[in-house]
């Protein structure tokens, strides 16, 4: 059986319509680790416990910004895209899927959740704080700023390496850092670039959209990462 990794949709509007979709770079990344994914949409957050037992992983997608209120904020003008409904809904899914111990890959605004989730607050526009350009959309597909990854990191064990080259599609970011994860990559200019946890319930999780770098083998290596770890909770029957 091929793991179930769910990804997170985005709610859109389509002729006039307020749907759900998810971008086909990370169901093709997930197809070619071998899982099989599923898109879900937003729910009531009284059903996360079901949907997780359902699922075999977790994909958090990219997205609009968070509501600063979760992290105890008023949002600034920059802070743009916001969905309460969004919010909630992935709120209570990664309690879910943590106490679950389903493993689970964070994408931007999926880095971001995560760590608002373990009660870390964020960094609500970079370009006020930051010269180095983390907004490069343009650039979509392209290395265009190094991270630094912490030697010993599950981070750099998956990549193979202390150095990757990647995108930048991004104007938040972490700031301090929730419980039980760790900051492990860094940007030149100090901007918290990936989080790991190595708990039971294992959380890799970047800031950077790996999904759009696939050609570049050391990104897919994420999905590979993800697809894996839930394989090994399927051999075990933890998630079933
Ligand atoms: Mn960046």
């Amino acid at each position: 059986m091929r793991p179930r990794i769910a990804i997170t949709g985005s709610p859109v509007t389509h002729d006039r319509r307020p749907g759900c979709k998810v971008n086909q770079g990370y169901v093709d990344a997930l197809t070619r680790a071998g899982a099989l994914p599923l898109l879900l949409p937003v729910l009531d957050p009284a059903l996360a416990d079901e949907v997780v037992a359902d699922m075999d992983g977790l994909l958090l997608t990219g997205g609009g910004d968070i509501s600063p209120s979760w992290y105890g904020q008023e949002p600034v003008p920059e802070v743009y895209g916001v969905d309460l409904d969004r919010d909630r809904w992935e709120l209570a899914l990664i309690t879910a899927a943590r106490a679950a111990g389903l493993p689970i890959l964070g994408v931007c605004r999926g880095a971001q959740i995560l760590n608002v989730a373990a009660g870390g607050s964020l960094i609500q526009d970079l370009p006020s704080v930051s010269q180095e350009s983390h907004g490069l959309r343009v650039r979509e597909h392209d290395e265009v700023h190094p991270v630094g990854i912490e030697p010993g990191s599950m981070l750099a064990d998956v990549v193979g390496s202390e150095r990757l080259g990647v995108n930048s599609l991004h104007h938040q970011s972490l700031a301090l850092v929730g419980r039980g994860l760790r900051a492990v990559a860094w940007s030149p200019d100090g901007v918290i670039e990936a989080v790991e946890s190595a708990e039971r319930a294992p959380i890799l999780a970047v800031q950077w959209h790996p999904e759009l770098m696939i050609d570049h083998p050391r990104h897919q290596l994420l999905f590979d990462w993800l697809v894996d770890a839930a394989s090994i909770g399927v051999a075990q029957g933890v998630a079933v």
